[in-house]
């Protein structure tokens, strides 16, 4: 059998991708009520200044500060109920001098008046008459105009992904339509003659297909589309054609299996055929994943991941994830990680990378990361893990009881 002979560490590999992918994205016009999760790709400013009229803080009377000077419970101020200002409407009057005006939690607040005494701080002579117990200064319970946001400030700059509180604060400012980081359409295609669709009954020899269904989750999870192509046989034309519809069709093209250097492997002399630079990285020093392939064909990139569902999640989370956000504007997402310590030795050979699945696990308080060993090609070892934790390049191993970070699923 052939062998890999150029292989790169993964950082390097990413880079080498990396350098080859095209700059600019495609953006697009949509609902802000829609945007949730998307990249944002303009600098919005305010236009207008929030709030737009002075506004209570809570429940009880706008006044004049100055009204409530020297207020004590021993000797309050009296002030005359001038009236109401009534929820989502203008005070009718101007303030008199010793008035007071009820105003509700957000109430617009009457002119001349520059306080609110909390209802809890006065108490009532007659219909027309309370008591202040507690000076308030000027601007106490009020928010002042611009006070949240002064119109032309920038409220969030290009490159932000758009979170539920955003789009709250773009409703409160009128903003009903952003321009965004356009999702990309990732096509994938899974490579055998031993696959079948899930929903058959596989004949002797023959197995379901795993990695259409893990791609296509991951591909949403980040937030693009995924575009399942099916599965293709060992045949090198019927591969060649697919990759060549998928690139057509897709911004991005993902292949699995038959990324090795087998005379049943394919894949890499498939994405050749597509178009320059074409391929750029075949073979990374990755356990799970070594057999990799990084393309770039007409500036889209193009995948070769292993067959193997352990492997072909693994290197999807090193490359493609990296490339797809890359792409859309995104910064890399940062990694969930937690940190436990190692239940079992974790053998490695130095030169090469790492991910062994683990389940995490609390022991007397303490979060222990437990091993999910297994032979590679083991769907439910992924399963039962939450997370994986890498050994470094350089690193011959690491140690039970030793303390490590768990990269979450
Ligand atoms: P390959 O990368 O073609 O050498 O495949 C490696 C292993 O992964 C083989 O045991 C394949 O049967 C298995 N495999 C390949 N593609 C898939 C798939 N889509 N779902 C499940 N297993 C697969
Ligand atoms: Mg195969």
């Amino acid at each position: 059998m052939a062998e890999l002979f150029t292989v790169l560490a993964p950082a390097e590999a990413y880079r080498v991708l990396e350098s080859r992918l095209p700059t600019g994205m495609k953006t697009e016009r949509v609902p802000a009520v829609r945007a949730l999760d998307r990249v944002l790709c303009e600098d919005l400013t305010s236009p207008v200044d929030l709030p737009d009229f002075p506004r209570s803080t809570m429940d009880g009377f706008a006044v004049r500060a100055v009204d409530t000077y020297g207020a004590s419970e021993g000797l309050p101020a009296y002030l005359t109920v001038g009236g109401e200002v009534l929820m989502g409407t203008r005070a009718e009057t101007a303030m008199h001098v010793s008035e007071a005006i009820r105003i509700a939690t957000g109430g617009m607040m009457p002119e001349g008046a520059d306080a609110v005494v909390m209802v809890e701080n006065t108490q009532a002579v007659d219909s027309a008459t309370i008591e202040v117990v507690r000076p308030v200064a000027p601007g106490e319970n009020v928010l002042r105009v611009g006070e949240d946001i002064t119109r032309g400030a920038i409220v969030l700059a290009s490159g932000h992904v758009l979170r539920p509180q955003d789009l709250g604060g773009l409703a409160a400012l009128g903003i009903t339509h952003v321009e965004v980081a356009r999702c990309l359409r990732v096509a994938i295609v899974s490579g055998g003659d031993e696959l079948v669709a899930p929903d058959q009954e596989p004949s002797p020899g023959q197995i379901r297909d795993i990695n259409t269904y893990t791609l296509s989750a991951l591909v949403e999870r980040a937030g693009h589309e995924p575009i399942p192509m099916g599965i293709v046989p060992d045949v090198y034309e019927e591969l060649a054609a697919t990759a060549r519809r998928a690139l057509d069709m897709a911004d991005v093209v993902i292949l699995s299996a038959g990324s090795s250097v087998s005379t049943r492997d394919m894949t890499a002399q498939a994405i050749a055929s597509l178009g320059e630079p074409g391929v750029l990285v075949h073979g990374v020093s990755l356990r799970p994943g070594k057999p990799t392939i990084l393309a770039v064909a007409n500036g889209k990139p193009v995948f070769g991941l292993p067959g193997n569902p352990v492997s072909c999640m693994v290197t999807f989370d090193l490359f493609v994830g990296p490339t797809l956000a890359r792409l859309s504007g995104r910064r890399a997402p940062p990694r969930n990680v937690v940190r436990a310590r190692l239940a079992h030795n974790i053998p490695s050979a130095a030169g090469r990378e790492d991910y062994v699945q683990v389940a995490l696990e609390s022991r007397d308080d303490e979060p222990w990361a437990v091993p999910v060993f297994g032979k590679s090609n083991l769907i439910y070892t992924l399963v039962r893990s939450d997370g994986m934790v890498k050994v470094e390049l350089d690193e011959g191993g690491l140690r039970e009881g030793d303390w490590v970070s768990v990269i979450l699923f």
